[in-house]
């Protein structure tokens, strides 16, 4: 191991053999213009000297494990710039999904428990979770629009300006009111969907249902598919890709303030 899985290490480049084998593994990425390529594996290298990662129930922390991390979490911030990720130092791996222990409380009062199944977590101003299985998936998956290491980064940009609401932080209450109309009209279009198809047997969309959960979760998964499968995401949701791009596109902007929790 390179030793440069600690917090606070040197930025070292990420050697040819290295780099090479993770695009190959991760085709959304190699196809990418040389030039996003360059800022990617620059970035990437920054991102492996900034965190600190941590392996669980086993799992050891190798280099293809923090470059395959690396290399898609930055994709989110490939133009807005690092500082978007500097409330956070930690990255917890796991062999696989995890079951978390869930507390409801319902209207009457009733106290609920369960288990839920998380391939990952973003903790506000905390670390982040992953499944190892399905960040090492992330290639097979993209054709589904799947990618949880994109997930959880969308969320903490997300949770820059307070609890995750399927906005990011915008220079202005304007931006964020003309944001949350585009946003707000696609999800509640996408939920009916779902709805439709889970209660009337109609076609399921191509979208993840769990996006249906609410705007948070259906931004982060519609970040999801894309940044992975642009072309068939754009087929879905049109007005999405240009809202998308109008911020993912964007100038490096200043980061605003905090807020909640999200998985
Ligand atoms: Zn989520």
């Amino acid at each position: 191991m390179f030793g440069w899985l600690r917090k606070h290490a040197a930025v070292r480049p990420i050697p040819d053999a290295l780099w090479d084998a993770m695009l190959a593994r991760h085709r959304f990425l190699a196809v990418r213009p040389p030039a996003q390529l360059k800022r990617l594996r620059e970035l990437a290298a920054q991102f492996l000297a900034s965190k600190e990662f941590h392996g669980a129930n086993g799992l050891e922390i190798t280099d293809a494990v923090g470059f395959a991390i690396a290399a898609q979490a930055v994709l989110p911030v490939l133009n807005l710039g690092l500082a978007w990720y500097d409330d956070f130092v930690g990255i917890v791996v796991h062999p696989d999904e995890v079951l978390a222990r869930r507390t409801v409380t319902d209207d009457s009062g009733i106290v609920h428990q369960y288990d839920e199944v998380l391939a990952g977590e973003a903790m506000e101003g905390g670390p982040v979770m992953l499944s190892w299985h399905d960040v090492d998936g992330a290639g097979a998956s993209a054709d589904e629009g799947y990618n949880v290491v994109i997930h959880e980064f969308v969320h903490k940009i997300d949770m820059r300006d307070g609890a995750p609401d399927g906005c990011p932080p915008l220079p202005s209450r304007e931006a964020r009111r003309e944001w949350l109309a585009v946003m707000q009209g696609e999800y509640d279009g996408f939920r009916e969907k779902v709805i439709i198809a889970q209660r009337f047997g109609g076609e399921p969309p191509w979208l993840d249902a769990y996006a249906a959960e609410g705007i948070d979760e259906f931004f982060a998964v519609a970040c999801e598919a894309y940044f992975v499968n642009r072309s068939r995401f754009e087929a879905e949701f049109p007005a999405l890709v240009a809202l998308f791009d109008s911020f993912f596109d964007g100038p490096a902007r200043h980061v605003p303030l905090s807020g909640a929790a999200a998985s």
